[in-house]
């Protein structure tokens, strides 16, 4: 295995200051993938990955981007889960290394030194993208303050900077790649994942969820094909999109299922927000490409959740999937809540 093997930190250090000028020079595109890959070419610590782009580079070969996608894939395949973790370490040694060197040029600087420490320490395995991508933002606010404040003119800061700036651009853009559903362009369920955590951590009350399933699409899709149905999910999640509020989140969690987290909003709301969708879902016109033949109406089944301050994300998620159930048995069509359970008293 090529990843996880121990280095010093000195090491880091060498590697860390030689792999992005490196990349510039040979003008590859700095994204996670082809960071990892050049890292561990500069590392030497792979023998044939070291050959491999040496070779490239004797001959001067271009090092195209799916020259880059090849390598990464013979090198890193079956990694992919742990790309981010992997950028994330590369982070923090980045980081480390970088404010070894800040530290100097600025003669010790009291408050940034404190500002930058407290960053690196926050950079723990169980971070979400958004998180490094704030500590990055406070780094780069602080080196930005430092330069404004003509304690350092030097051009290495005005370089160190434009890497911060880089690498919170790779963020977002790993951010993207592994936090989206390819088809319909909304979270995925790794997304919603992180974004439900965030949202519980953060609830002062009135956070609700809904679960949004398609109704009897097996049939439509066993009718009009797997392209037919695709085009109707993107359907369906755009027109979910424009019913709800710009800081409510929507995910694909599975195949024909969609969840929408809803901040700052009652239980009352929520059923409000789910019946607009589920009726004008239910209103959408869908017609074939070029075919003038309507498509049989697509109808939703809805189930709503209040989250109960203390409760586990399972139990939030699990009663709006009772409810989503329980809308599903009374006839489909319709929004359901917990409230309505048969098990359920009130
Ligand atoms: P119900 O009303 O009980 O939800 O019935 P259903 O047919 O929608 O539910 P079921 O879970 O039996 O089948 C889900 C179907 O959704 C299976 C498959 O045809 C379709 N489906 C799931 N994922 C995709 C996808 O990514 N694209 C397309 N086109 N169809 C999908
Ligand atoms: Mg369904
Ligand atoms: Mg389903």
């Amino acid at each position: 295995m090529i990843m996880n093997v121990t280095e010093s930190m000195e090491d880091t250090a060498r590697y860390v200051r030689l792999v992005l000028p490196l990349m510039s020079k040979h003008g590859i595109p700095i994204t996670p993938r082809n960071y990892t890959t050049w890292y561990y070419y500069v590392s030497g610590k792979n023998k044939e990955l070291r050959e491999t782009i040496d070779s490239l580079l004797e001959n001067n070969e271009p090092c195209s981007q799916e020259t880059n996608e090849e390598i990464y894939k013979r090198f890193f395949i079956g990694k992919e889960e742990s790309t981010l973790d992997e950028i994330r370490d590369k982070l923090q040694q980045t980081l480390t290394v970088v404010f070894g060197e800040l530290k100097e040029l600025s003669g010790q600087t009291q408050e940034y030194e404190s500002t930058t420490l407290k960053s690196v320490d926050k950079l723990t395995e169980d971070m979400s993208v958004q998180d490094i991508k704030n500590v990055l933002d406070e780094v780069i606010a602080a080196t930005k303050k430092i330069r404004s404040s003509g304690e350092m003119t030097h051009q290495r800061l005005e370089e160190t900077t434009k890497s911060l700036q880089v690498l919170k651009k790779d963020f977002e853009d790993a951010k993207t790649e592994l936090l989206q559903d390819f088809l319909t362009g909304v979270m995925n369920r790794k997304g919603f994942d992180e974004t439900l955590a965030k949202s519980v951590s953060s609830a002062t009350g009135n956070l609700c969820l809904l679960m949004i399933d398609i109704d009897h699409f097996k049939k439509f899709n066993d009718k009009h094909g797997h392209i037919v149905g695709d085009e109707v999910l993107k359907f369906v999640a755009k027109n979910v999109r424009k019913i709800v509020r710009g800081n409510d989140s929507i995910a694909r969690i599975g195949g024909e299922e969609f969840a929408v987290i809803l901040p700052k909003t009652p239980l009352l709301g929520a059923v409000t927000v789910a019946e607009n969708a589920r009726a004008s879902i239910s209103r959408l016109k869908l017609e074939r490409k070029g075919k003038s033949e309507k498509l049989e109406t697509i109808t939703v089944s809805i189930g709503v959740s209040q989250y109960k301050q203390g409760e586990s994300l399972e139990e939030f998620v699990n009663r709006a999937d009772q409810a989503l159930y329980f809308a599903k048995n009374s006839g489909r069509n319709r929004v359901s809540t917990e409230s309505m359970l048969p098990s359920n008293g009130e």
